[in-house]
């Protein structure tokens, strides 16, 4: 068998015999002699064979690449001035005695010794061999690496590991279910968990007091950009807390384990409300690398003639404000048309823009198509407001307040990309205090985190004010990507059903949906409290990785579907039956 990895090999092992196992990277025909990188997933080694080994070095003549085979031979420190100092092997290779060729190999449909672009999808579709790639294969090791040290920190916090079901109802996580149908039970249908939300919290009435689980979870949602249908979450729950015992007990697990894993260290996590996150940065996921601000400057427009700001600025749904970039005023037309093009992604109409170039000269010395239109006062005041300096730019946001928050939030994120501000590499906190509800297209309320949430008010006070009630919910963010998020819960069935009934949850909905839980309320249900991290997330900032595909084994595509399966697929009509599931022509036609 094997007696070690080939990454393993080093001095230490000069003059054994060794056994090793693995693919062959690369093979280099050095007029007489052979070559080979033998690589597995440690790393890889450098085998050396000689024609006088004649058995062996006609089978080194006739492997290729990723051919699988196991080499016996003898250590030996490589010739001076052949040593790889940046191969952790690099000083040894493998005197090869014996090859044994354990399986052939087509040739790949793309290189696997240098990243080739060849598209994500093709891949996705040759997954088993993308993930041989030593970066693909020290993602997953990494990620292995994460889960266990979760669990080790939570079970050193008497967390108990609880699976809940996966076939089970739908809990609302704000986006569509998967459905399973029931065959057992015609015309009724499983949901996929889109959270553990409602078992968890059963678990603490049952008394398991202190739960986790690394959890698969399903959403539906429409394809935004780096979602996939299902993903895994670290799901926790305790009971007897308050938010900040929790957001402690988080912020510890998350601070030693970016110190013991990537040795970064993490002062404590600066604690934004959400207002505060919402007027700075138009955003409740700051990236507070960046050092940009919003500016409001409502009242100092809201009387000018320009409707193009003064509309938003009298409307009490619009905003205006304007983000002052230091030493921007070098960016170029182009660049601004750019910038304008961006934030129209967000439904952003315009970019008004002012290059400040001579202060000294009052308005005189400001650069924009807008001044004009503001009067020179009022520009000037603005300016003063922002405290601008020469060479600065100033880009104005002037529309309702969620396209100006969306659009000047994403310009704030890209300029800071664009012009290399990141103050640091790390910038982890908190966003609390947030709305219990916010207002839907149609005029209704839908829940900021979920129905479950307790607010941190009373129920009369709730039934009064719903908009302005504040929820006990936190979200823990790191660099502009919300890592995880959760809160107190409601424990009492009088304000649960107060929260059903602002949702439009009737009582009879309510009972239909959720009556296990209500039941649940009413037996002695313990205070508490919990929230999920993002375990793909996390990983792909661990690893400073583009998307969370790369740190997901088997990932679907941005079409959510598996290259590598071609899932979902069709299924044949016995089935169908079984399930008493028609399909309509015209769905197929459709799609
Ligand atoms: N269930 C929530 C979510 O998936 C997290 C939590 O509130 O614990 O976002």
């Amino acid at each position: 068998m094997r007696s070690h990895y080939c990454g393993a090999i080093n001095e230490s092992h000069i003059d054994q015999e060794v056994t090793l196992y693995g693919w062959v990277h690369r093979r280099r025909d050095h007029g007489g002699v052979i070559f080979l990188d033998l690589r597995d997933r440690e790393g890889m080694a450098q085998v050396v064979v000689d024609p006088d080994t004649e058995e062996a070095f006609a089978k080194a003549e006739s492997v290729r690449s990723e051919f699988v085979i196991a080499i016996k031979g003898r250590i030996r420190r490589r010739p001076e001035g052949t040593i790889n100092k940046d191969m952790p092997t690099g000083a040894v290779e493998v005197l090869g005695k014996e090859l044994t060729i354990l399986n052939a190999s087509a040739t790949p449909p793309f290189q696997l010794d240098g990243y080739v672009d060849v598209g994500e999808d093709t891949r996705l579709k040759n997954r088993f061999l993308d993930l041989r790639r030593p970066e693909m294969l020290n993602k997953l090791r990494f990620r292995s690496k994460v889960t266990s040290y979760i669990r080790n920190f939570l079970d050193g916090q008497d967390f108990m590991d609880v699976e809940t079901p996966i076939l089970t109802r739908a809990t609302p996580e704000g986006a569509r279910d998967y459905l399973v149908p029931s065959r057992t039970q015609p015309g009724n249908f499983f949901a996929l968990p889109q959270s553990p939300q409602l078992f968890k919290q059963m678990l603490m009435v049952s008394g398991v007091d202190r739960y986790y689980q690394i959890a698969k979870c399903f959403r539906d949602e429409d394809l935004r950009a780096d979602r996939q249908p299902e993903f895994t979450q670290v799901d926790i729950e305790c009971s007897f807390v308050d938010e900040n015992t929790l957001m402690n007990i988080m912020e510890q697990m998350v601070r030693e384990m970016f110190h013991d894993l990537l040795n970064v260290e993490f002062s404590s996590f600066p604690r934004i409300p959400y207002s505060e996150a919402m007027a700075k940065y138009g955003s409740d996921k700051p990236d507070l690398r960046i050092p940009l601000e919003f500016t409001d400057v409502a009242d100092l427009v809201a009387p000018v003639d320009f409707k193009v700001f003064a509309g938003p600025a009298k409307d009490p749904k619009g905003r205006v404000v304007a983000l002052r970039v230091p030493g921007g005023a070098g960016i170029s037309r182009k660049q601004i048309d750019d910038y304008t093009k961006f934030v129209g992604i967000y439904g952003a109409k315009g970019l008004a823009w002012i290059k400040v170039n001579e202060l000294e000269k009052g308005a005189e010395g400001l650069q924009s198509p807008i001044v004009k239109f503001l009067g020179d006062d009022v520009a000037m005041q603005i300016m003063s407001r922002l405290g601008a300096q020469n060479g600065d730019i100033v880009f104005f946001g002037a529309d309702k307040a969620k396209i100006v928050n969306e659009a000047i939030g994403a310009l704030r994120v890209k300029l800071g990309e664009d012009l290399d501000m990141f103050t640091c590499k790390w910038a982890p906190c908190w966003v609390v205090d947030f709305p219990m509800f916010e207002e839907t297209s149609d005029g209704g309320l839908t829940a900021i985190h979920h129905p479950f949430t307790s607010p941190a008010c009373t129920p009369e006070e709730l039934k009064a004010s719903p908009e302005s009630a504040l929820s006990q919910a936190y979200d823990m963010v790191l660099n502009g990507t919300e890592l995880g998020g959760g809160s107190i819960r409601i424990h009492d069935g009088e304000m649960q059903k107060t929260v059903f009934g602002i949702l439009g949850i009737d009582d009879a909905e309510a009972q239909e949906k959720f009556g296990f839980l209500l039941d649940a309320l009413k037996y002695g249900c313990p205070p508490h409290g919990g929230l999920a991290f993002g375990l793909d997330r996390l990983v792909m900032l661990m690893t400073d990785s583009q998307s969370i595909r790369e740190v997901i084994a088997f990932p679907k595509n941005q079409s959510a579907t598996c290259m590598l399966t071609q899932a979902p697929g069709e299924v044949d009509s016995k089935q169908l039956r079984e399930l008493n599931i028609n399909i309509r022509k015209s769905a197929k036609e459709e799609s």
